[in-house]
């Protein structure tokens, strides 16, 4: 591939489609650093950028809260990976998907799944409701139920998570985008678990790809940041004011080491599916286990969607254990290969218990029907478990121990 010449920013080119996800990401797009032949895309810490003597901005950049070049090779792959010509980069995953939300009026309204990601939940909660927005929880496993929650012509945006943390419980993407179009709304879909590698939510009808960067993008856990990825027009428009104005600007440095950690994300993703799935049978064999839930057991619920859906199933569980609250106390303990701690989609193996009165009480604040089916799933609580990159051998016999 040829050398690239400097980009002025705007994220609105043609996807490259011949070539496959791996070479694109392992290349970084082929780009190759036009003024030194560098081939690893160089960082620019730069706050500010020269103005042309006639007053111009010929470069398309003043100023980093719009635009830094190190943004321009994350989020270009991005935007290819995911199929759309648009992709704007964010300081992280929360900052990428409020200004999804932001970008809405008062007394609009919005429908949004009953599980998805707590902080999320617990934002529009406290903040989009109080402000104005309308929004609808409903169960997005159940297509029937967007349709029946949706308004023709009322509704401005449906917000689903597939698959949705921390249950793992899928969205027909596809079904529900239908549904969306029939209504006028547009469909964001949170696919920070799927990573652009494993679900291609545009390609299903979707207008809006959501992403944490944090997790397994950026892969090895040191980098935070978002991204928000589609058609050019509707990004720049829906999303570019709230991030250039609030301020959620990704750091140049996060950038290069989340476009550092993208260059493996596809090879990564199959290493993760791989010990999930060794880590999925056998937790589902063994005796102090109540149920395991991964799109990539046949006993998922939704397995069939699974295969349909995803190209690889990656690498997040959540594992039932009666007296769970009291194990998750141990593992802090004695635990030595898996770290007791939040978040996922890093190189090391994470587990942490959500319990869910906590979490009800906290966050998620379901009740009646949709909280007993949120139970259905999850019953008294659940260890969420992000399997790394680890051998799977170590990370059953780690567990095992602990569960004894
Ligand atoms: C972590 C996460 C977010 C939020 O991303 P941050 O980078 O932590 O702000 C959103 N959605 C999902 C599914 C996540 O796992």
């Amino acid at each position: 591939m040829s050398a690239r010449t400097p980009e002025d920013g705007n994220p609105e080119r043609a996807p490259h489609r011949a070539l496959s996800p791996e070479t694109l990401a392992a290349q970084a797009l082929g780009r190759v650093d036009p003024r030194t032949g560098a081939l690893v895309p160089p960082l620019h810490a730069s706050t500010t950028f020269e103005r042309d003597p006639d007053g111009g901005y010929s470069t398309g950049r003043g100023y980093i809260r719009p635009h830094n070049p190190t943004f321009d090779e994350p989020a270009e792959l991005l935007a290819t990976l995911e199929g759309g010509a648009g992709c704007l980069l964010f300081s992280s995953g929360m900052a990428a998907a409020t200004a999804v939300f932001q970008s809405l009026l008062p007394g609009d309204h919005v429908v949004v799944a009953r599980v998805m990601y707590w902080a999320l939940r617990k934002w529009l909660i406290d903040f989009a409701m109080p402000w104005g927005l309308e929004v609808e929880f409903v169960d997005a496993s159940d297509p029937d139920a967007i349709a029946a929650a949706v308004r023709p012509g009322r509704t401005r945006l449906v917000w689903i998570e597939t698959p949705a943390n921390p249950t793992w419980e899928l969205t027909d993407i596809a079904a529900v985008a239908a549904i969306a179009r029939d209504a006028r709304a547009r469909l964001a879909v949170d696919s920070t678990v799927a990573t652009p590698v494993l679900t291609r939510p545009i390609a299903l009808g979707a207008d809006l790809v959501v992403h944490s960067l944090t997790k397994y993008v950026c892969g090895h856990g040191d980098a935070m940041g978002g991204a928000v990825a589609g058609g050019a027009a509707l990004v720049e428009r829906l999303v570019t004011g709230p991030r250039v104005h609030q301020g959620g600007t990704l750091s140049p440095f996060n950038a290069w080491l989340i476009a550092r950690g993208a260059a493996t994300l596809p090879l990564r993703m199959r290493a993760h599916e791989e010990g999930a799935l060794a880590l999925a049978g056998f937790l589902e064999a063994h005796p102090r286990v109540a149920r395991v839930i991964y799109p990539g057991l046949e006993s998922h619920p939704q397995h069939a969607l699974a295969r349909r859906q995803m190209e690889n199933f990656s690498g997040m569980l959540a594992v039932q254990v009666a007296g769970g609250a009291g194990i998750a106390r141990r593992m802090m303990d004695e635990l030595e290969v898996f770290h007791y701690a939040v978040s996922l989609g890093h190189h090391r193996s994470l587990v942490y218990w959500l319990d869910t009165e906590d979490l009800m009480r906290s966050s998620f604040r379901l009740t009646g029907a949709q909280r007993e089916s949120y139970a259905r799933f999850a019953g008294e609580g659940v260890f969420r478990i992000s399997v790394g990159l680890e051998d799977p051998d170590d990370l059953c016999a780690d567990l095992d121990r602990v569960l004894r």
